[in-house]
């Protein structure tokens, strides 16, 4: 089935100059990039973004980090697009990401971990409207 979902390269990502290699790991395996956009989460948006996790005791160092820089956001189209991309970006902790996943060849610690992507179609949906407006999705529908 196909599917879109929604790819942020967070902070240390760009910082880190991984820009690049994350967006042709997912081009080789044809997932076709919908929309795409540079910039900042604000506080309140990576709050809604993160509130799933609002009562752990780690949470405003994630919303610090998350805040920290400029972040890249990417919707994502292909066949089980939400399936093979959270394959691709490997588990959330840095350890226990496998080799050859993105965050298993890049990550080097569990808050700190490159990549999000969004683990289900509901959150698909969700996440893709809060950091795309309609313009912006509608613009990459008649470009493509
Ligand atoms: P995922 O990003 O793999 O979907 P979660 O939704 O559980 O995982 O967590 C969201 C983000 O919060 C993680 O990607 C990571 O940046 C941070 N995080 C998760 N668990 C921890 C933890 N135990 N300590 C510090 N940061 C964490």
């Amino acid at each position: 089935m196909e599917e879109k979902t929604l790819i942020i390269i967070k902070p240390d990502g760009v910082k880190r100059h991984l820009v690049g290699r994350i967006i042709s790991r997912f081009e080789e395996r044809m997932l076709t990039i919908e929309a795409m956009r540079y910039g900042m989460l604000t506080k309140e948006t990576a709050k809604a973004h993160y509130a799933h996790l609002a009562d752990k005791p780690f949470f405003q160092d994630i919303i610090d980090y998350m805040t920290s820089g400029p972040v890249v956001f990417i919707v994502l189209k292909g066949e089980n697009a939400i399936e093979m991309v959270r394959k691709m970006i490997g588990s959330t902790n840095a350890l226990e990401a496998a080799p050859g996943t993105i965050r298993g060849d890049f990550a080097t610690n569990k808050s700190q971990n490159v990549i999000h992507a969004s683990d289900c179609a509901a959150a698909a949906d969700v996440e893709i409207k809060r950091f795309f407006s309609k313009a912006q999705l509608a613009t990459a529908k008649h470009s493509s």
